[in-house]
């Protein structure tokens, strides 16, 4: 088993660590064409969206035949509807996203967009349908204007620009030595967490997809960041069947169904407010943790003000 956690090659290690951490699915297609282990049905069509409703009936998968990851899961997101997925570390709720973007085959079960079983669609049209913000966006080491245009090559100016300007990254990039001309990535400008999330937004934003993957960050931004962000978040997945997983109460509050993942099944599931009152329940438990957390901060907070 170990042999599977060895890297093969440089390439090997950067395509399970994209893998491992959901990263950029997106970018990860085009920059690694070598690992091809999922390919398209013989005279497969391209996928009709309607609306973009998902569906995953009775999934079980595992990365490898030891070890099950998602058990039985079985749940839909109406057209335009948002489901959040919460859960602890190791729960399988990166997996849900990866196998919705056909990284990997499900083992049983059937994953379905609008009715069509996503396994049975040319990958590339799947792929145009679904657009991811990560938690961790990899940029090009190439100008940040190429880096937003990326989703839909050959856009033009102005609708790059209308990109950035709903991310609320625009004005950054103004301000930038070379404004969207400014190379950025490891030998160029180095952008914040909350700029590459912005990054991704745009790109996102431009792409249009009809379904929105989001990746929430664990890490904490400061308040103002987090607002702007928030905004432009909302922006992206307004009117596009989302699922999101979850670190943010905000987000579970307003989402039409949260679903609670526990070791590869979905132990609880509802709206925020039915869930919260259940006695017993995990989700009224991590919710009082968050409340919790809250509390240390903000007595936390009062205690060390930088005056
Ligand atoms: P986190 O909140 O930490 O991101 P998660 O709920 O998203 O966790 P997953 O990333 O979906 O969890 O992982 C579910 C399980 O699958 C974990 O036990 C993980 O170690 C395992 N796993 C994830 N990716 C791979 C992979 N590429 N190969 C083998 N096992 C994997």
């Amino acid at each position: 088993l170990m042999e599977l956690y060895m890297p093969l090659n440089w390439f090997g290690t950067y395509y399970r660590a994209i893998q491992k951490n959901f990263v950029d699915m997106e970018n990860m297609f085009d920059l690694l064409k070598e690992e091809e282990e999922i390919v398209d049905a013989p005279g497969c069509s391209p996928l009709l969206t309607a609306g973009g409703g998902i569906e995953f009936s009775n999934v079980t998968f595992g990365y490898s035949p030891e070890k099950v990851v998602l058990r039985n899961v079985s749940f839909t997101v109406p057209a335009g509807k948002t489901v959040a997925i919460v859960g602890p570390s190791g729960a399988g709720k990166s997996t849900i996203m990866r196998l919705l973007f056909r990284f990997y085959d499900v083992q049983t079960g059937a994953i379905m967009i609008d009715g069509q079983n996503i396994k049975l669609v040319q990958q590339q049209s799947l792929r145009k349908a679904i657009g991811v913000v990560p938690q961790d966006t990899v940029l090009f080491n190439n100008t940040i204007f190429y880096n937003i245009e990326y989703a839909k090559l050959g856009a033009s100016d102005d609708a790059v620009y209308d990109a950035a300007r709903a991310a609320d990254i625009h004005e950054r990039i103004l301000s930038f030595p070379d404004k969207y001309e400014t190379k950025v990535g490891e030998r160029g400008l180095r952008l914040s967490g909350g700029e590459k999330q912005r990054v991704a937004i745009a790109r996102t934003l431009l792409k249009a997809p009809i379904i929105v993957l989001l990746d929430e960050a664990t890490s904490a931004l400061d308040t103002h960041t987090e607002r702007n962000i928030q905004a432009a978040l909302a922006r992206v997945c307004a009117n596009r069947t989302t699922i999101v997983v979850a670190h943010r109460l905000s987000t579970v509050i307003h989402a039409d169904e949260i679903l609670v993942l526990q070791q590869g099944s979905i132990a609880e599931r509802g709206r925020h407010e039915e869930l919260v009152l259940r006695e017993d329940g995990i989700y009224a438990d991590m919710w009082q943790q968050q409340l919790k957390n809250l509390d240390a901060e903000q007595s936390g907070g009062s205690d060390n003000g930088d005056a």
